[in-house]
């Protein structure tokens, strides 16, 4: 069979319809640039959702993916392999983790570190220890345990039975926490900035309040970083910047770069959690995907990386800071280092999907988080230029949708 051009259309007709991708496709970019496939031209201000932190087409990147796949592709893990290993060393070594389990996503990622606290209770305490407490609008992925630990009904209710024992409580609420937790609380798991809620920051208070109650109960803390992590907010973890420390932490989107990666961290204590033949999956730990993470992870692991990130986010909101002033569109814009939302004021309340839809038709990718969130997750590294064009082409996009109106 000889293959044709594919056309957005093929998507209507082959593919199973849980996406509603954007009515262009895109065939093509460099760092923070990508064409679709009439050459047009945009700017990259979604990172390929948090997870291109580096950009596209990295040449870092790509060579360590070419030479890796030179010489060694998969074993499956009754072998480890020296890319995995070298990671594993340099999480281990940068954060408060000692050890790491490696998987393919976020929510793979979640999932083992969900296992490993109802295994830890159970084994240590007793049966009955295997409450989960989540909070609600929080994401943790989309498997059966992730997606109903998550707290938005919507995308669990449809998949009933969903797993039991866990519940859900407000964010930022201490007081909700200190009511429903007891020592039948296996873990307690916290983004410790919510991104698909809506870009909303833990308190710190609030964070450290649930570090406290998970000592007193015996619960596993688990930070889901899944978002959050490999330097997106200015910190190698966000953990960091807020001085407290999970006992376990998820990661992955921008782990990789845009190559599929997930990994849990956590203490020799806790990893006790999870013993040989417990858990696993056939990937994890691919040589490609590690050999890539490896140099992901040297480029952001270092302070003038990181000060660049901050640095960037303080020019990126001040610039929207600008333009909001003039249109008076955002009641609030909250920001961790490049990850950015703008919260629509009530005029604006549910439009945040149809400002990101005229935002590509002038040439700017963005995100949303929920409804009434605009998001930015652009490349850690984004060029000053590219930056420049973007926010510029997002302020003509909300000029027209404002006299459109
Ligand atoms: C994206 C995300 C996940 C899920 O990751 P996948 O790789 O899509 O499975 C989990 N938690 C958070 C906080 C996320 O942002």
């Amino acid at each position: 069979m000889k293959n044709s051009i594919p056309s957005r259309k093929d998507f209507d007709q082959y593919m199973i319809p849980v996406y509603s991708p954007a009515p262009f496709i895109p065939v093509k970019a460099h760092g923070s640039t990508l064409f679709d496939q009439s050459g047009k031209d945009y700017i990259d201000f979604v990172g390929g959702i948090a997870v291109n932190a580096l950009g596209h087409a990295n040449p870092e990147l790509r060579k360590a993916l070419i030479e890796q796949s030179d010489n060694l592709w998969h074993t499956g893990n009754g072998y480890t392999n020296e890319p995995v290993l070298t990671l594993a060393k340099h999480l281990v070594e940068a954060t408060f983790a000692d050890k790491a389990f490696f998987c393919n996503s976020g929510a793979e990622a979640n999932e083992a570190a969900l296992k490993l606290a109802r295994r830890y209770a159970r084994q240590n305490f007793s049966e009955d220890k295997n409450e989960i407490i989540a909070f609600n609008n929080a994401f943790h992925g989309r498997t059966l345990f992730t997606v109903s630990t998550g707290g938005q009904p919507n995308y669990s209710k449809d998949f009933a039975p969903l797993p039991g024992g866990i519940s859900h409580l407000p964010f930022n609420d201490l007081e909700a926490l200190k009511a429903a937790s007891s020592d039948k609380t296996a873990a307690v798991i916290v983004e410790p900035i919510q991104g698909e809620g809506g870009v909303i920051p833990a308190t710190p208070e609030f964070l450290q309040g649930v570090r406290e109650l998970c000592d007193q109960h015996n619960a596993v803390l688990i930070f889901d970083e899944v978002q959050t992590g490999v330097g997106r907010t200015g910190h190698l973890y966000a953990y960091q910047g807020y001085g407290v420390t999970p006992d376990v932490l998820s990661t992955a989107k921008a782990l990789g770069g845009g190559f599929p990666i997930g990994a849990i961290l956590t203490t020799d204590k806790f990893a006790t959690g999870l013993t040989v033949g417990s858990h696993g999956t056939t990937y994890g730990g691919n040589p490609l995907a590690c050999a890539v993470a490896n140099v992901s992870l040297n480029i952001i692991d270092s302070e003038a990386f990181l000060a660049d990130v901050r640095a960037k986010e303080a020019h990126f909101v001040e610039v929207l800071k600008k333009i909001n002033s003039e249109l008076n569109m955002f009641s609030d814009i909250r920001s961790a280092g490049l990850l950015i939302g703008c919260q629509l004021t009530d005029e604006f309340a549910g439009q945040a999907k149809a400002i990101s839809v005229l935002a590509t038709e002038y040439g700017v990718m963005t995100l949303i988080a929920g409804a009434n969130v605009v998001r930015f997750a652009p490349a850690l590294n984004i060029s000053e230029s590219e930056m420049e064009t973007g926010l510029s082409r997002f302020e003509q996009a909300l000029k027209e949708y404002k006299t459109r109106k």
